[in-house]
């Protein structure tokens, strides 16, 4: 299922839950605005080259809108689609006043050099500049980005506006970054959650997919409070340790090699094999859709046959692509995604957006994995980058202590606001965390008058 189907899957569900009124649901599952830009830059050898950007702002009935820019090979309007529908439910769940957006472009940074990163980010915001705004549409970092992109937006759209320091957030002077920020947010989160249960962190195992700026940080934050990461993985390859990975260690290896192999402080496995190891907790901090179905092995071999035989028309492959959705892949893609039914651990805690398919979710929770939702477990980011907007419009910076002191009340508020949706509805986080965002966000709609 792709992400957007996923993503109005579960919208519907907690539509459903709540009794909205189907008008309601309507206006809130269509975006207020989708923006789709060319940005055509010279590589540093002078070709051209374009690129698609888009921006989808999904709502703003509570304030702003709000949410990453991506940049990635797989960044399509349907991901965007959904990811700025959660970040609509995540604010209204951290209830900071902004409504939902997110960006991206679809190209792979890593084989571009810093001046070509440059060119293309400065290109898409004189595309967009006239879209977004301090009181309009504020974006951040997200994957592929970083505080240096946002520099560039904040210095592009200066030449056509006034100098708005508020126009975006995570920029390079902020009281914490964007990923540590996530990463402190999704560790009180996991605090919260696991206090429900009676334990620590000190007392759990975890393994890490994903090792970037929020999953670094996850793994360092982790480590600090005694609690043991057992495996992390990220798009180099996966080490593992029963006895706990030097995360300090792993750290350093990793900025000294640029990678996770041969660190010494742990053996290497498949990072596809991290997912369903050994372990307490789970935590997914990289790429959406990376806990899936399980497929009965009919229709794998069916999916394999189609996808190698490359005999079978497109109309065909079209069909075939409805009906099993993204399984379309090599074997050995199919073959290593499918996993949810494998899944060892207690606790899902999603540090990533979307990592869990809905059937996933389904197979999960008939396991009891208890999964803290995306829309609440990382909403750290978004939080601070509220306090960074606040801080420019006041022009006046808090110290690091009190960013850490803010978001750790927002972090529990929100925490217990979703469960006592949960209680309410007799529902699991997920769909507690959804109740909490809609029925904020119809409030609001509904009281700014929709109707007239
Ligand atoms: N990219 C982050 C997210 O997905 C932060 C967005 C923001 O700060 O606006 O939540």
């Amino acid at each position: 299922m792709n992400a957007l189907a996923a993503t109005n899957r579960n919208f519907r569900q907690a539509a459903r839950i709540l009794g909205l009124d189907s008008r309601i649901e309507k206006s809130l599952l269509i975006p207020f605005r989708e923006i789709k830009v060319e940005c055509t830059v010279p590589k540093d050898d002078g070709t051209l080259v374009s690129y698609v950007g888009f921006r989808v702002q999904h709502d703003n009935s509570r304030g702003p809108m709000k949410g990453g820019i991506r940049y990635h090979p797989e960044v399509d309007p349907d991901e965007v689609n959904a990811l700025a529908q959660l970040m609509t439910w995540k604010t209204a769940i951290a209830d900071i006043p902004y409504g939902g957006a997110k960006g991206g472009i679809g190209c792979t940074p890593k084989d571009l050099t810093k001046s070509e990163l440059e060119r293309l980010t400065r290109v898409f915001t004189q595309k967009i500049h006239d879209l977004i705004g301090v009181n309009m549409d504020v974006p951040a970092p997200d994957m592929g980005t970083n505080a240096q992109t946002m520099a560039w937006i904040l210095d592009e759209y200066s030449k056509f506006h006034s100098h708005s320091p508020a126009v975006v957030t995570g920029k390079p002077i902020a009281s914490i970054q964007e990923g540590a920020a996530t990463g402190r947010g999704f560790v009180y989160a996991t605090e919260a959650l696991l206090a429900e249960h009676g334990k620590l962190i000190k007392d759990l195992t975890f393994a890490i997919q994903g090792f970037g700026n929020v999953g670094s940080w996850a793994a360092r934050l982790i480590h600090e409070r005694g609690g043991k990461v057992v495996a992390v993985s990220d798009i180099t390859g996966a080490v593992k340790n029963p006895n706990g990975i030097d995360i300090p260690a792993l750290l350093n290896h990793k900025e000294a090699t640029g990678s996770l192999n041969n660190f010494v402080g742990g053996e290497a496995m498949d990072p596809h094999e991290l997912l369903v190891d050994e372990c307490d907790v789970l935590i997914p901090c990289a790429l959406g859709g990376i806990l899936n179905r399980f497929l009965s092995s009919f229709t794998l071999k069916l999916v394999t046959f189609v996808t190698i035989s490359g005999l079978i028309k497109d109309k065909t492959q079209m069909y075939l692509k409805n009906v099993f959705s993204d399984c379309l892949l090599p074997f050995h893609i199919v073959h290593r995604r499918e996993n949810a039914g494998n899944v060892r651990a207690k606790f899902i805690l999603e540090a990533a957006n979307n990592p869990t398919d809905p059937e996933a979710d389904e197979i999960l929770s008939e396991k009891g994995v208890i999964i803290l939702p995306d829309i609440y477990a990382n909403s750290g980011g978004v939080t601070v980058s509220y306090f960074e907007w606040v801080q420019n419009i006041q022009g006046f910076l808090w110290d690091e202590e009190k960013v850490n002191k803010e978001l750790h009340r927002y972090m529990t508020r929100a925490f217990r606001n979703i469960k006592s949706m949960c209680q309410t509805h007799n529902c699991n986080l997920r769909m507690g965390a959804f109740t909490l965002g809609v029925i904020r966000v119809a409030r609001a709609t509904i009281l700014r008058g929709w109707e007239a």
